[in-house]
């Protein structure tokens, strides 16, 4: 049996959903965006939001408008999708890696407090694996500090962290409709925020500069952030699945944890109480603090399951070398859990059309990995 990590769920009702785009001759951002843009905001519960190209554009908008550029630094998570990073340098500014926390990996704010200086501009919670960062002890931090807070939301769409939707509590919040998102657009973003003065400059930055289309009069200098009425057909139609997407990942989740449940050298990780709406972006797990998860990782690879690796920590990326080195914020064991994290982790294959037999393979698969050491443990 073949395992992929992830499979969109997307069908042919999606596909004659973007026909209505095609009956009505609009295909560039029109009324179906109108629709889809409602529907997204319903969904964050914010008052404005604007779409993007994708979530790492929909980041540099939010950071752009929030007038973040050269000389201001920004604290990112260390263990994140390298997106979070990459679009404060896409702004000029510096990121500035914080850890996370043993429990569920999400950024802790705890280690934030020795990184602020008088450049710190901003920080972004991101929301990893259907988990919410504290955003209790967040907003408490931003306020003392006097900073920002944009919530990488990209894996978050739904999700709440004690009945707040992520995306919504901090200034300003991104999300991104790419393939394996929640819901999908195939390429897409959205800024989704409170404040009418981060909603006035998105709209300007993303198009040209100026609020209304068919003028070329450009009070603003802007650019081209938007996305298409086809790609807003495929949204709607993906909002409509929306719950069933929610119930296949939350059962995939349940299944995975319970014939796991015995299996002592592995941990399915669990959203804690605050998680008010708890969507799986993927079933991850740990395993035990002997090993690594390499060996486990390759086994399942062998047999034809294609797991993934944990986020690589920011502070170990090739290409984020300038911002490590001689930095003395870093200096020893700043980046122990995300390490931690690396080493230990698994994505396991979780999509919602996934099935059960699926997930009992792919246990029974691990169940026999671990089976087979004990046995050459014991010779
Ligand atoms: C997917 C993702 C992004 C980037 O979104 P794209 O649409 O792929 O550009 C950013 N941050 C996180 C946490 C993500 O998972």
């Amino acid at each position: 049996m073949k395992v992929p990590q992830f499979m969109p769920f997307v069908d042919l009702k999606d596909y004659d959903a973007l026909k209505e785009s095609f009956e009505i001759n609009w295909i560039t951002e029109g009324p179906k965006s109108k629709k889809f843009n409602e529907e997204i905001r319903a969904k964050v519960n914010t008052y404005h939001g604007s779409f993007a190209p994708n979530g790492t554009l929909a980041l540099y908008l939010a950071l752009k408008a929030c007038d973040i550029g050269e000389g201001d630094e920004v604290i990112v998570p260390n263990f994140t999708f390298i997106a979070t990073a990459n679009a404060v340098e896409m702004v000029g500014a510096t990121p500035v890696f914080a850890d996370i926390n043993m429990y569920d990996f999400q950024l802790d704010v705890d280690t934030c407090e020795g990184l602020v200086t008088e450049k710190t501009k901003a920080i972004i919670p991101a929301h990893l694996y259907g988990f919410a960062c504290d955003m209790d002890a967040i907003m408490e931090f931003s306020e003392r500090h006097d900073i920002l807070v944009i919530e990488d939301a990209a894996q978050a769409l739904g999700v709440e962290w004690k009945g707040k939707r992520c995306g919504g509590i901090g200034d300003v919040g991104c999300f991104s409709f790419f393939a394996d998102k929640t819901i999908t657009t195939g390429e897409g973003g959205f800024v989704a925020t409170n404040s009418p003065d981060i909603h006035e400059k998105v709209k300007y930055l993303r198009n040209q500069g100026r609020l209304d289309r068919g003028t070329f009069v450009h009070p603003e200098i802007g650019y081209n952030f938007r996305m298409t009425d086809i790609q807003a057909s495929l949204g709607l139609s993906q909002l409509k699945k929306f719950n069933t997407i929610v119930e296949n990942k939350t059962r995939i989740h349940n299944l995975y944890t319970e014939l796991l449940k015995d299996v002592t050298e592995v941990t399915v990780v669990q959203p804690r109480d605050e998680i008010t709406s708890f969507i799986p972006f993927r079933v991850v797990l740990t395993v035990d603090s002997e090993n690594t998860s390499e060996g486990v990782m390759n086994y399942m690879k062998e047999h034809e399951i294609e797991p993934r690796t944990f986020f690589y920590p920011l502070h170990k990326q090739p290409c984020f070398k300038k911002y490590v080195k001689d930095e003395k914020r870093y200096e020893g064991d700043a980046f122990r859990n995300s390490n931690y994290a690396y080493d230990k982790g698994v994505c396991l294959p979780s999509f919602a059309s996934m099935t059960e037999e699926q997930v009992r393979y792919v246990c029974e698969t691990i169940k026999s990995y671990y089976a087979k050491k004990k046995v050459t443990a014991n010779v």
